[in-house]
């Protein structure tokens, strides 16, 4: 009976609070002609309707249908309830009882309503750079505690004047509940500053940094999650200048253009492509360049490329900054992102000409995030803003479990009500600043969500060397070692959501520590997730000389795999040229002295990018495979050379052989490298299906930093297209170590511990 009087009570989970949901619910109830509530609760949001059945349905069914594009609902659950006789709909005051498990939103860029208002002079958020609403603004960058309030966040001391005040207050308004909401009357404001002399506000101070941009002063910026340092990405000599100061010698800078079309003529864009660049995540997106911008991204084809997501970014180049701008984290090499004022002004003293600062604190520190829409489907190469910290995959567990990660790339993995939530990028734990932030964010992040350290199941990496490791042997009674490469895997399945199929396991990475003690990196295993996962082949074992130096300089990490070949012509002649450390490293590896033994497919890469010209030591993790796959990309597709897999060995010797005896004849060192990339791509599809008869198995499973590889995962796609098999990879969290702390957590969350 469509007349009928009926209720409901609705409870909707998800990240639905921060972001809209309850003045949606609001209008939709209204506008369905219903009474009842709506309110925040630790677990989401609590809705009570009654109303007449007809309009009842039409509002279930547009409340997932036409929810606000920056929630994610994840369950609906709706239980028939007794009409209470309400007449309206009202939203009522937050419940707080235990603890809150609602999931905390990204933080999201500028809408476009908001963007309207911004360059409309009649409006009283004209030209105001904190301009927000319950649709975009900070989240996560300012949160200091749950419930997301305004008393919670770092807009706390800035009182609302009676214009934005009755805004908050209004239901109908998109500004109803918009923590961080302000103008300029009554909010923070950005500054210019210049050595001691702070001049200017809001556009006036903004105006004067797009002037300075122009002229090639390097200027840095307050963004959403930290500083930026910007200069003229079309100015060698800025560009040159940023990299002497920072210490940067050649890994790439990222950008950020003014709109789409700036980015078009800058680099080849798929669809694919462009709806990533525009995604609510607004990451940096690798793509093709067209052209070569000098000092930017030296060696690859590649640029980053990013749109501006704040209302100061769009003001910049409104004011007239150059179109394309260097917007890379303000730090000295590879040292975590400033984000407090007062570390800003000492640390980047000397690096930048002038500041551009905005009053509103940063809770926390949160890098751009870095993806490409891959051969494979979305890649993510670097999680963080937009991204961070939402939940990635739920996992069967009702325990609480903290993942400390791995030491390069470090994120961390929280599990609270059988969610995973992984952290932002938080860096190489090896530098002591990128430490402390580690030990923050745990303490962070567990502080948010209300967990008892000493409660909580902690998982880490198997190496008894890892800062993360020791850190976390000193955390809680119940611990967990979860071998590198597995966790690798587990990534894939954890984000699959798969505790049981069996698969194949491929992790091809660069370091890390093995069940015997030696360093893996090229691990074929068979199993499951609840299962585990047994190694059952690897790269042929290879001596590597000279510790983390080795790791560091390919000429190194060449000497015990180029040992293993048969005859060798004078490598420290023409062609080859390599530096006399070389006949050091190899007196090591004769010696069997500073050496251990390695399966790193990471360290073959460097072996062959050592062979083909890359002499020197790397100046970033990853530089030689990174300068490979750009070498490989300048020739056709060429045949394969060999990387049969013998017994449970991938044999590397044919191939190396070949490297070395292609490039005496002088043939085209591009050539050579593609020629290895395809030989990797088919090597490693044959020994899958290989193994996979062997094994029974039809799901192929690919991970470790050596598949950030667009090429090779190109040839493997081509390859394994139509072989009946399953092939999955990362989407949500990186290939890279970053993806480490959610393959422990799953692992974690199966054993028989919990
Ligand atoms: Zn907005
Ligand atoms: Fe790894």
């Amino acid at each position: 009976m469509p007349d009928e009087i009926c209720a409901h009570a609705i409870r909707v989970r998800g990240v639905v609070q921060g972001v809209g949901f309850r003045p949606f619910v609001f209008r939709l109830a209204r506008a369905n002609a219903l009474a009842g509530w709506v309110l925040n609760e630790e677990g989401g949001v609590e809705i009570h309707v009654e109303g007449k059945q007809a309009a009842m349905e039409g509002f279930l069914r547009d409340l997932k249908a036409s929810a606000p594009p920056a929630a994610v609902i994840t369950t609906i659950e709706v239980i028939p309830a007794d009409p209470l006789g309400m007449h309206e709909f009202t939203i009522r005051a937050s419940e707080c009882r235990g603890r809150p498990a609602a999931r905390i939103s990204p933080d999201l860029p500028v809408c476009s309503e908001c963007l309207s208002e911004l360059f409309d002079p009649s409006n009283e958020r004209y030209l105001y750079p904190y301009v927000n609403c319950t649709a975009c603004g900070p989240r996560y960058s300012i949160l200091l505690s749950l419930p997301y309030d305004r008393g919670n966040t770092t807009m706390q001391s800035w009182a609302m004047d009676t214009r934005c005040s009755a805004q908050y207050h209004d239901p109908g308004d998109r500004r109803f509940h918009a923590q961080p909401v302000a103008c300029a009357d009554c909010g923070p404001h950005y500054r210019l500053r210049a050595g001691t002399e702070t001049t200017g506000i809001d556009s006036v101070a903004i105006t004067r940094a797009a002037q300075l941009l122009t002229e090639g002063k390097i200027v840095a910026v307050k963004g959403l999650g930290g500083f930026h340092l910007a200069c003229n990405a079309t100015d060698p000599t800025a560009v040159n200048a940023l990299r002497e100061r920072k210490f940067r010698k050649e890994k790439p800078f990222a950008l950020m253009v003014r709109d789409l079309d700036v980015a078009r003529g800058l680099a080849k864009f798929s669809r694919d492509d462009e709806s990533l660049l525009v995604s609510l995540a607004r990451p940096i997106v690798l793509v093709p360049g067209r052209k070569q911008l000098d000092g930017v991204a030296p060696e690859t084809d590649e640029l980053g490329i990013m749109l501006p997501y704040t209302p100061l970014h769009y003001l910049l180049f409104a004011s007239g900054a150059p179109a394309a701008l260097v917007m890379t984290s303000a730090n000295r090499s590879s040292e975590p992102i400033a984000y407090r004022d007062d570390d800003a002004f000492e640390r980047l003293d000397g690096i930048a000409d002038a500041f551009l600062v905005g009053e509103r604190p940063i809770a926390r520190r949160v890098d751009d995030s870095v993806a490409r829409a891959g051969a494979v489907g979305t890649m993510i190469l670097r999680r963080a803003r937009g991204y961070a910290p939402g939940a990635v995959a739920g996992l069967r567990t009702g325990r609480p479990i903290l993942a400390a990660g791995a030491d390069l790339k470090n994120t961390i993995t929280l599990v609270v009500d059988g969610e995973a939530i992984v952290s932002q990028h938080i860096g190489d734990l090896d530098h002591y600043e990128a430490f402390r932030a580690f030990e923050e964010t745990i303490r962070d992040l567990l502080k948010m969500y209300d967990l008892d350290p000493t409660k909580v199941m902690v998982a880490h990496d198997s190496h008894p060397q890892y800062a993360s490791t020791g850190f976390a042997c000193g955390l809680g009674e119940r611990r967990i070692s979860v071998q590198h490469h597995r966790a690798h895997i587990a990534s894939v399945l954890a984000e699959q959501g798969e505790w049981d199929r069996p698969v194949l396991g491929v992790a091809f990475d660069g370091t890390g520590y093995g069940d015997d003690g030696t360093i893996w990196g090229g691990e074929c295993f068979a199993g499951s997730l609840r299962g585990g996962f047994e190694r059952v082949a690897h790269l042929r074992s290879a001596a590597l000389a000279g510790g983390d130096a080795g790791a560091r300089d390919p000429v190194l990490a060449s000497a015990g795999f180029l040992s293993q070949v048969g005859t060798l012509p004078n490598l420290c002649s023409a062609p080859f040229n390599f530096p006399p450390r070389y006949l050091r490293a190899v007196q090591l590896v004769e010696k069997g002295v500073r050496t251990f033994q390695t399966t790193s497919v990471g360290r073959l890469f460097d072996t062959v990018a050592a062979l083909l010209g890359f002499t020197r030591p790397m100046s970033y993790e990853g530089q030689a495979a990174v300068w490979l796959e750009h070498l490989a990309r300048q020739s056709r597709q060429v045949e394969a050379l060999p990387l049969p897999l013998a017994g449970c060995e991938l044999d590397f010797r044919g191939m190396l052989e070949s490297v070395v005896q292609d490039r005496v004849r002088g043939r085209e060192p591009a050539a050579i490298a593609r020629a290895f990339h395809r030989g990797l791509a088919e090597g490693l599809a044959c020994a899958a299906a290989d193994l996979c008869s062997r094994f029974r198995l039809n799901t192929v499973v690919l991970s470790g930093g050596v598949f950030q590889n667009e090429l090779l995962l190109e040839d493997l796609r081509d390859l394994m297209d139509g072989s009946g098999f399953e092939v999955w990879t990362n989407h949500a969290v990186p290939p890279n170590d970053g993806g480490i702390s959610l393959g422990q957590a799953a692992i974690a969350s199966v054993s028989h511990h919990t």
